[in-house]
């Protein structure tokens, strides 16, 4: 069986220094709020390029507190709109509406499945006050006129950039193209810790402050409370693990761009439609997800599973139809619901062997 994605061997590439650093940890008698999480902050400022970077619980934790810290600052408040992809996964709506801010969906481009930005100016209105960017599937998404429509509109743009650290838009890393990005390391993302966290980076010395300071009861001397705020901290065993994994990721991002770029090479199907880099410049992709497209999926995905190949659906039911979010079921993003219909995600990941990214090839190439 070829795995969708094979945790337990992305981890044991690093068995020695993991478990010397979990060691280290137990030992020290410390486990909040010490050298292991200021160390790994220092370590993704310095990584993004952003002048703070934050660790708290998990990635929609780090969404959530950029817009509450936004609120905290007066520049939102309930009932303000967010324009966000209709597309994204659950975690970036939850997190505007957890603050009773309103998401404005707006339809994907088809070739990046990112927002598509000629679309934004419209859907601006007095109330409006942030473009949530995603880049969604390890693709960035952002550009000159995005930050255009932001300033003319006096709009902060916020990342969610759960799915692609690494990427490069001209040289500056997705984390450090908005005014403030939430980052995931859930396991299976490209950075991954071995259980849950997150991290907020931004150049806002007041965001970085408040943010910090929700992230812990809201609360910056303690027993001092400045803001109700969350307990949304990261472990110290964590943040040593995350350390240890971030000196891999740019070589690990290498080795997802070469089986996409073997996939993009190799894969001849006219039943299947195959992902684009569409700025034309491979840093702008860090391919979380190898998503493809076919109007045969299900049929497709049984093929690849009784062929022994596991994949999954990136994302089987878009947010506007969750059950979650009644008042918008009858609404209707003809974009995002044919993609949602025909998408399904390739294993991709640095462990793949050379065997199996073959075998992948060979069975999608004979499937008709
Ligand atoms: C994973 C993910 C999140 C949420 O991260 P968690 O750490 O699971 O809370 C948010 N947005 C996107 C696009 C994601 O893929």
């Amino acid at each position: 069986m070829i795995k969708f994605l094979d945790l337990q061997k992305i981890n044991s590439q690093y068995k020695d220094e993991l478990k010397q650093v979990a060691s280290e940890i137990i030992d020290s008698g410390w486990y909040l709020l010490g050298n292991q999480v200021s160390t790994f902050e220092s370590s993704l400022s310095n990584y993004i390029g952003s002048k703070h970077a934050i660790a708290c619980a998990n990635g929609l934790d780090a969404l959530r507190l950029i817009f509450r810290a936004y609120i905290e600052m007066g520049i939102m408040q309930e009932g303000d709109e967010v324009i966000v992809p209709a597309n994204t996964y659950i975690a970036s709506i939850l997190a505007i509406t957890d603050n009773r801010l309103k998401p404005v969906l707006i339809e994907p481009n088809e070739a990046s499945f990112n927002l598509d930005i000629n679309k934004v100016e419209e859907a601006i209105t007095k109330k409006t006050k942030a473009i949530l960017v995603v880049h969604l599937y390890g693709q960035a998404c952002y550009n000159g006129e995005l930050r255009d429509i932001a300033n003319r509109h006096n709009l902060k743009i916020v990342e969610d950039n759960a799915q692609a650290i690494g990427a490069k838009v001209s040289n500056l890393k997705t984390g450090n193209l908005g005014d403030a990005s939430g980052f995931s390391f859930y396991p299976g993302k490209n950075l991954g810790a071995l259980g849950d966290s997150g991290a907020i980076t931004t150049n806002d010395n007041e965001l970085a402050r408040i943010a910090r300071a929700i992230a812990n009861y809201g609360s910056e001397v303690k027993y001092q409370n400045e803001f109700s705020g969350l307990n949304s901290r990261m472990d110290e065993i964590q943040a040593g693990f995350l350390s240890v994994k971030l000196k891999y990721i740019d070589k690990e991002n290498l080795i997802r761009r070469e089986i996409a770029r073997y996939y993009r090479e190799n894969i001849n199907n006219e039943k299947i439609i195959l992902p684009q880099v569409v700025s034309g410049d491979e840093d702008s992709h860090v391919w979380h997800l190898f998503v493809v497209r076919s109007k045969e999926r299900e049929r497709f995905q049984k093929y690849l599973l009784d062929n022994g190949v596991q994949t999954l659906v990136h994302y089987p039911i878009p947010p506007h139809k969750q059950k979650c979010y009644k008042e918008m079921n009858d609404h209707t993003y003809i974009l995002t619901e044919k993609i949602h219909n025909e998408v399904i995600s390739l294993p991709i990941s640095p462990v793949m062997t050379k065997d199996e990214i073959v075998r992948v090839v060979d069975l999608i190439n004979q499937f008709s």
